[in-house]
Protein backbone atom coordinates (compact mmCIF):
# COMPACT_ATOMS: atom_id res chain seq x y z
CA UNK A 1 0.00 0.00 0.00
CA UNK A 2 1.07 3.66 -0.72
CA UNK A 3 0.03 5.59 1.84
CA UNK A 4 0.19 9.10 2.60
CA UNK A 5 -0.13 11.02 5.89
CA UNK A 6 -0.30 14.63 6.86
CA UNK A 7 1.55 16.11 3.53
CA UNK A 8 2.01 19.66 2.93
CA UNK A 9 3.97 21.86 0.41
CA UNK A 10 4.39 25.65 -0.13
CA UNK A 11 6.74 27.28 -2.36
CA UNK A 12 8.02 30.58 -1.25
CA UNK A 13 5.72 31.09 1.45
CA UNK A 14 2.49 30.27 -0.57
CA UNK A 15 0.62 27.05 0.34
CA UNK A 16 -0.25 24.68 -2.20
CA UNK A 17 -1.53 21.84 -0.17
CA UNK A 18 -1.82 20.59 3.61
CA UNK A 19 -2.53 18.33 5.40
CA UNK A 20 -3.31 15.92 2.41
CA UNK A 21 -3.77 11.79 3.70
CA UNK A 22 -4.54 8.67 1.65
CA UNK A 23 -4.34 5.33 0.64
CA UNK A 24 -3.92 3.44 -2.72
CA UNK A 25 -3.88 0.35 -2.91
CA UNK A 26 -2.41 -1.93 -5.66
CA UNK A 27 -4.53 -3.56 -8.02
CA UNK A 28 -6.56 -0.48 -7.83
CA UNK A 29 -6.89 2.86 -10.50
CA UNK A 30 -6.98 6.43 -8.79
CA UNK A 31 -7.72 9.58 -10.48
CA UNK A 32 -6.59 13.11 -8.80
CA UNK A 33 -8.59 15.75 -10.60
CA UNK A 34 -8.63 19.63 -9.66
CA UNK A 35 -8.45 22.73 -11.58
CA UNK A 36 -5.22 24.01 -13.15
CA UNK A 37 -2.87 25.41 -10.73
CA UNK A 38 -4.15 23.83 -7.74
CA UNK A 39 -1.08 21.12 -7.39
CA UNK A 40 -1.23 18.28 -9.33
CA UNK A 41 1.49 18.26 -10.72
CA UNK A 42 3.17 19.17 -7.31
CA UNK A 43 1.59 16.55 -5.78
CA UNK A 44 3.02 13.90 -8.02
CA UNK A 45 6.05 15.49 -7.93
CA UNK A 46 6.47 14.70 -4.24
CA UNK A 47 5.09 10.99 -4.80
CA UNK A 48 7.64 10.20 -7.24
CA UNK A 49 10.28 11.88 -5.38
CA UNK A 50 11.23 15.06 -7.82
CA UNK A 51 10.41 17.26 -5.11
CA UNK A 52 10.56 16.73 -1.24
CA UNK A 53 7.32 17.87 0.60
CA UNK A 54 7.51 20.61 3.65
CA UNK A 55 6.09 18.02 6.05
CA UNK A 56 4.65 14.86 5.85
CA UNK A 57 5.20 10.98 4.87
CA UNK A 58 5.18 8.57 2.03
CA UNK A 59 5.58 5.13 3.03
CA UNK A 60 5.19 1.91 0.49
CA UNK A 61 4.34 -1.03 2.41
CA UNK A 62 5.51 0.79 5.66
CA UNK A 63 8.81 1.39 4.52
CA UNK A 64 9.40 5.31 3.80
CA UNK A 65 9.40 5.50 -0.12
CA UNK A 66 12.94 6.96 -0.80
CA UNK A 67 13.59 3.10 0.02
CA UNK A 68 10.83 2.02 -2.72
CA UNK A 69 12.02 4.01 -5.55
CA UNK A 70 12.37 0.73 -7.51
CA UNK A 71 7.93 0.43 -6.47
CA UNK A 72 7.33 3.59 -8.34
CA UNK A 73 7.14 4.45 -12.54
CA UNK A 74 6.13 7.55 -13.84
CA UNK A 75 4.93 8.69 -17.26
CA UNK A 76 5.40 12.15 -17.84
CA UNK A 77 2.90 14.19 -19.73
CA UNK A 78 5.54 15.04 -22.38
CA UNK A 79 6.63 11.61 -22.11
CA UNK A 80 10.46 12.25 -22.20
CA UNK A 81 11.91 9.95 -24.27
CA UNK A 82 15.66 9.62 -25.18
CA UNK A 83 15.75 11.29 -28.65
CA UNK A 84 18.79 9.29 -29.78
CA UNK A 85 17.30 6.01 -29.08
CA UNK A 86 15.18 3.98 -30.75
CA UNK A 87 11.73 2.92 -29.09
CA UNK A 88 13.49 -0.32 -28.59
CA UNK A 89 16.56 1.25 -26.81
CA UNK A 90 14.19 3.68 -24.84
CA UNK A 91 12.65 0.35 -22.74
CA UNK A 92 15.81 -1.80 -22.69
CA UNK A 93 18.08 1.27 -21.59
CA UNK A 94 16.76 1.53 -18.09
CA UNK A 95 15.89 -2.02 -17.75
CA UNK A 96 19.57 -2.90 -18.22
CA UNK A 97 21.15 0.15 -15.97
CA UNK A 98 18.25 0.24 -13.46
CA UNK A 99 17.65 -3.20 -13.30
CA UNK A 100 20.97 -4.92 -14.82
CA UNK A 101 19.01 -7.17 -17.11
CA UNK A 102 20.76 -8.60 -19.89
CA UNK A 103 20.75 -7.19 -23.48
CA UNK A 104 19.24 -10.10 -24.93
CA UNK A 105 16.88 -10.98 -21.78
CA UNK A 106 15.86 -6.74 -22.10
CA UNK A 107 15.13 -6.67 -25.61
CA UNK A 108 12.78 -9.67 -25.40
CA UNK A 109 10.76 -8.03 -22.68
CA UNK A 110 10.96 -4.56 -24.68
CA UNK A 111 9.63 -6.43 -27.75
CA UNK A 112 6.71 -8.58 -25.74
CA UNK A 113 5.73 -4.98 -24.43
CA UNK A 114 5.71 -3.40 -27.81
CA UNK A 115 3.80 -6.19 -28.94
CA UNK A 116 1.35 -5.69 -25.96
CA UNK A 117 0.59 -1.85 -26.82
CA UNK A 118 0.80 -2.73 -30.93
CA UNK A 119 3.94 -1.16 -31.56
CA UNK A 120 5.49 -4.38 -33.03
CA UNK A 121 6.36 -2.20 -36.21
CA UNK A 122 7.88 0.50 -34.34
CA UNK A 123 10.72 -0.72 -32.28
CA UNK A 124 13.56 1.09 -34.86
CA UNK A 125 11.44 4.18 -34.83
CA UNK A 126 12.75 7.06 -33.24
CA UNK A 127 10.87 9.39 -31.57
CA UNK A 128 10.74 12.21 -34.19
CA UNK A 129 9.17 9.57 -36.69
CA UNK A 130 6.75 8.20 -33.91
CA UNK A 131 2.95 10.32 -33.38
CA UNK A 132 1.73 11.63 -30.09
CA UNK A 133 -0.01 8.62 -29.14
CA UNK A 134 2.62 6.59 -30.47
CA UNK A 135 5.25 8.23 -28.14
CA UNK A 136 3.13 7.96 -25.29
CA UNK A 137 3.16 4.01 -25.70
CA UNK A 138 6.33 4.07 -25.92
CA UNK A 139 6.77 6.03 -22.60
CA UNK A 140 3.86 3.50 -20.55
CA UNK A 141 6.01 0.64 -21.87
CA UNK A 142 8.90 1.99 -20.96
CA UNK A 143 7.71 2.16 -17.81
CA UNK A 144 6.01 -1.18 -17.27
CA UNK A 145 9.37 -2.37 -18.22
CA UNK A 146 10.57 -2.36 -14.69
CA UNK A 147 7.44 -3.42 -13.77
CA UNK A 148 6.83 -1.02 -10.63
CA UNK A 149 4.22 -1.41 -7.87
CA UNK A 150 2.78 2.07 -8.24
CA UNK A 151 2.63 3.81 -11.67
CA UNK A 152 1.77 7.56 -11.94
CA UNK A 153 0.82 9.20 -15.01
CA UNK A 154 0.64 12.94 -15.73
CA UNK A 155 -2.46 14.36 -17.77
CA UNK A 156 -2.11 11.12 -20.42
CA UNK A 157 -5.18 12.55 -22.10
CA UNK A 158 -4.01 16.01 -22.88
CA UNK A 159 -2.23 15.23 -26.05
CA UNK A 160 -4.52 12.49 -27.02
CA UNK A 161 -7.71 12.66 -29.54
CA UNK A 162 -11.00 10.67 -28.21
CA UNK A 163 -10.11 6.87 -29.70
CA UNK A 164 -6.06 7.42 -28.51
CA UNK A 165 -7.92 8.20 -24.81
CA UNK A 166 -9.87 5.17 -24.81
CA UNK A 167 -7.06 2.99 -25.86
CA UNK A 168 -4.48 4.11 -23.15
CA UNK A 169 -7.66 3.65 -20.69
CA UNK A 170 -7.56 0.13 -21.66
CA UNK A 171 -4.03 0.06 -21.30
CA UNK A 172 -4.49 1.10 -17.71
CA UNK A 173 -7.30 -1.34 -17.10
CA UNK A 174 -4.85 -4.28 -17.88
CA UNK A 175 -1.82 -2.90 -15.72
CA UNK A 176 -4.75 -2.98 -12.61
CA UNK A 177 -5.27 -6.55 -13.41
CA UNK A 178 -1.74 -7.14 -13.69
CA UNK A 179 -1.77 -5.83 -9.58
CA UNK A 180 -0.32 -2.68 -10.12
CA UNK A 181 -1.36 0.52 -8.52
CA UNK A 182 -2.41 3.09 -10.85
CA UNK A 183 -2.41 6.84 -10.04
CA UNK A 184 -3.26 9.36 -12.62
CA UNK A 185 -3.60 13.03 -12.26
CA UNK A 186 -6.00 14.33 -14.64
CA UNK A 187 -8.61 17.75 -15.40
CA UNK A 188 -10.58 15.01 -17.68
CA UNK A 189 -13.52 14.26 -15.63
CA UNK A 190 -14.82 12.01 -17.76
CA UNK A 191 -12.02 9.80 -18.40
CA UNK A 192 -11.25 9.63 -14.94
CA UNK A 193 -14.88 8.62 -13.85
CA UNK A 194 -14.38 5.84 -17.08
CA UNK A 195 -11.55 4.31 -15.71
CA UNK A 196 -11.39 4.67 -11.91
CA UNK A 197 -12.38 2.77 -8.90
CA UNK A 198 -11.94 6.16 -6.72
CA UNK A 199 -11.64 9.98 -7.75
CA UNK A 200 -9.98 12.40 -5.67
CA UNK A 201 -10.65 16.09 -5.63
CA UNK A 202 -7.59 18.65 -5.17
CA UNK A 203 -8.06 21.39 -3.96
CA UNK A 204 -6.13 22.49 -0.65
CA UNK A 205 -6.39 18.65 0.80
CA UNK A 206 -7.68 15.71 -1.10
CA UNK A 207 -11.69 15.20 -1.60
CA UNK A 208 -12.97 11.79 -2.31
CA UNK A 209 -15.57 11.87 -5.16
CA UNK A 210 -18.90 9.87 -5.37
CA UNK A 211 -18.01 8.22 -8.82
CA UNK A 212 -22.23 8.65 -10.22
CA UNK A 213 -22.21 12.61 -9.07
P1 LIG B 1 -2.02 22.35 -14.03
O1 LIG B 1 -3.29 21.55 -14.04
O2 LIG B 1 -2.17 23.70 -14.66
O3 LIG B 1 -0.82 21.58 -14.49
P2 LIG B 1 -1.44 21.82 -11.24
O4 LIG B 1 -2.66 21.58 -10.43
O5 LIG B 1 -0.65 20.62 -11.63
O6 LIG B 1 -1.75 22.73 -12.49
P3 LIG B 1 1.05 22.72 -10.05
O7 LIG B 1 1.83 22.69 -11.30
O8 LIG B 1 1.28 21.64 -9.05
O9 LIG B 1 -0.51 22.78 -10.36
O10 LIG B 1 1.29 24.12 -9.36
C1 LIG B 1 0.68 24.48 -8.10
C2 LIG B 1 1.13 25.85 -7.65
O11 LIG B 1 2.51 25.80 -7.26
C3 LIG B 1 1.06 26.91 -8.75
O12 LIG B 1 0.65 28.11 -8.16
C4 LIG B 1 2.50 27.01 -9.25
O13 LIG B 1 2.78 28.29 -9.75
C5 LIG B 1 3.29 26.72 -8.00
N1 LIG B 1 4.58 26.08 -8.30
C6 LIG B 1 4.77 24.86 -8.87
N2 LIG B 1 6.09 24.55 -8.95
C7 LIG B 1 6.76 25.63 -8.44
C8 LIG B 1 8.15 25.93 -8.23
N3 LIG B 1 9.11 25.07 -8.58
N4 LIG B 1 8.44 27.12 -7.68
C9 LIG B 1 7.48 27.99 -7.30
N5 LIG B 1 6.17 27.76 -7.45
C10 LIG B 1 5.80 26.60 -8.01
Amino acid sequence: MLKITDLSKSFGGKQVFSGISAEFEKGRIYSITGPSGVGKTTLLRCLTLLEKQDSGTITIDDMPLEEKRLSIGLVFQSFNLFPHMSALENITFPLIRVKGVSKQEAETIARGLLEDLGLQDKADFYEHMLSGGQRQRVAIARAMALAPDFLFFDEPTSALDEDLSESVGNVMLKLKEKGMGIIVITHDLDFAKKISDEVYLLRETLIRRELDA
